[in-house]
């Protein structure tokens, strides 16, 4: 079992449908509520504990209700807590959604206490970081401490994979150490500056990250799949999985999650993709983020 260190995000997503989503200064009545874990980190920590591996989540959330849900959630997902930070101040991070008929969304995300996370909550992890076989990082925290868990992950000789997003612009030396890029389409031309729209310009963006030091770079592409390119002129399109979809959020999160579990223990670099491919296939499956990650035993299931 890989020891995957998901340094990032949490925040409760508080979601309902609507027949339409309201305009500004309108309200509109909605269906009914629901509540389930969410962020970036939380998503991705719970699709790799799910597919089997050890997680360490570094996270920080309130000392608050929602902050006592997502304890339980970190204990119901198997998490390593030790350095997830409590703090006094702030709230636990939400996401205020809104779902029209249409599957189209809105979204308000109020960070709260993981929107503090520092360079010093990252350092305290350490320990973790070193025992890790990969660090699983997105862009939802401080740079502060994306660029810390970097600077650790490189001093300890541990893979960095990052998922850029949502995107925000940082210092390009941090690319000379990520082994593994995953953004998507958008993502891929924000950071490029490439428009990435078919597999040609998906190689260029891809060839621009490789300069900038990324080993592999893994461009998803929704229900069409993942361009996997080692090298510059190497890319390939691996198909994503024929589901029927109900619910498209957080596939980018269960299939980082699910690579990562899958690369930490053992499979290929195809292998991999492919594990996370099912992940995110079987996500997209059922409503919600976290909660609709699946377990080892689905994939496997999927794959065979
Ligand atoms: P999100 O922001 O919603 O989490 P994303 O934009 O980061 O997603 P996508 O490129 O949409 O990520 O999807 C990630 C992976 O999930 C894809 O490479 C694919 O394997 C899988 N996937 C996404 N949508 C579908 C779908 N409709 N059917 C099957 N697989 C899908």
């Amino acid at each position: 079992m890989g020891n995957v260190i998901v340094i990032g995000s949490y925040v409760v997503d508080l979601m309902s449908r609507a027949p339409r989503l309201p305009k500004p200064g309108e309200t509109v009545l909605g269906g009914p509520f629901q509540i389930g874990p969410g962020g970036k980190g939380g998503n991705q920590a719970t699709a790799a504990a799910r597919s089997g591996s050890n997680v360490t989540f570094v996270t920080k959330i309130g000392r608050d209700l929602f902050g006592q849900d997502a304890v339980e959630h970190f204990k119901k997902e198997q998490f390593n807590t030790h350095f997830v930070q409590i703090a006094d101040e702030e709230a636990t991070g939400a996401a205020l959604i809104a779902v029209d008929i249409n599957g189209e969304n809105q979204i308000v995300i109020a960070p709260g206490a993981c929107g503090t996370m520092t360079k010093q909550n990252v350092l305290e992890a350490d320990a973790a970081i070193k025992e890790g076989d990969i660090v699983v990082l997105q862009l939802e925290i401080s740079m502060g401490a994306v660029e810390a868990a970097v600077e650790r992950a490189v001093l300890h000789n541990v893979p960095v994979l990052l998922n850029p997003a949502p995107y925000q612009a940082f210092p390009r030396e941090i690319l000379k150490h990520v082994t593994y890029a995953t953004p998507n389409e958008t993502e891929a031309s924000n950071l490029t500056g490439v428009e990435v729209k078919n597999e040609a310009s998906a190689q260029k963006a891809a060839d621009i990250l490789h300069q900038l030091g990324v080993k592999t770079v893994m461009i998803t592409l929704g229900h069409k799949g993942v361009f996997l390119s080692e090298r510059a002129f190497s890319g390939r399109v691996l198909p994503g999985f024929n589901v029927e979809a109900v619910d498209t959020t957080g596939a980018g999160d269960a299939f980082n999650g699910g690579f990562a579990h899958a690369i930490t223990s053992g499979q290929s670099l195809e292998e991999a993709v492919r594990f996370g491919q099912a992940a995110a296939a079987l996500s997209v499956t059922k409503n919600g983020t976290a909660d609709s990650m699946p377990y080892a035993g689905e994939i496997m299931a999927f794959l065979s």
